[in-house]
This record gives C-alpha cells, structure tokens and sequence, in this order.
C-alpha cells in the first residue's frame, strides 16, 4: 500500500523495529503495518491521516491500470477520471 507523507517526513516506523524510508512524500507500506503506523506517533498528530481513510476504504483502479488513492478523483498517470468502486 502507498502511503502520503509530508514531504519532510523521512520515514514511517512500524512494528517490531521495521521502518519504512519515505521517498517523495511516498511510502510503500506493507499493509499488515499500517494499524501498527496510525497509531504510531505519526499518525496520532495526524501525518498520516490521509493514509488512515485509505486503509479504510478500496482505492480507485483507472482503466489503464493505475492504482490510484481512493480519494484521487482523476488519474495521476492519463487524467481520466476515476470511479469510486464498491
Ligand atoms: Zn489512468
């Protein structure tokens, strides 16, 4: 799963000493962490909120196959506009 972070955020840390590198105000985090990563110190001040509404709701697949956030109205890769899916 693809988090949001600040771009000052360098990094996520989940459970059991993982950490996840932030690379672009993005990172991949495996989604068995990301419970562990919204409590974390980081998702209580709200960094991360954006990646708690993810995880609870489907993400957006554009018809060219980009996965998109679920909160993406068009698609970040050919701008067409995405369908909330069920
Ligand atoms: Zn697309």
């Amino acid at each position: 799963m693809r988090v949001r972070v600040p771009d000052n955020c360098l990094g996520l840390d989940a459970a059991g000493g993982r950490r996840y590198d932030a690379r672009h105000g993005i990172v991949d985090v495996d989604p068995i962490d990301v419970p562990a990563i919204s409590r974390s110190y980081a998702g209580q001040i709200g960094l991360i909120v954006q990646s708690v509404s993810f995880a609870s709701a489907p993400g957006r697949t554009c018809a060219c196959g980009f996965s998109a956030f679920a909160w993406q109205e068009k698609c970040p890769r050919c701008g067409r506009k995405l369908k909330e899916e069920a």
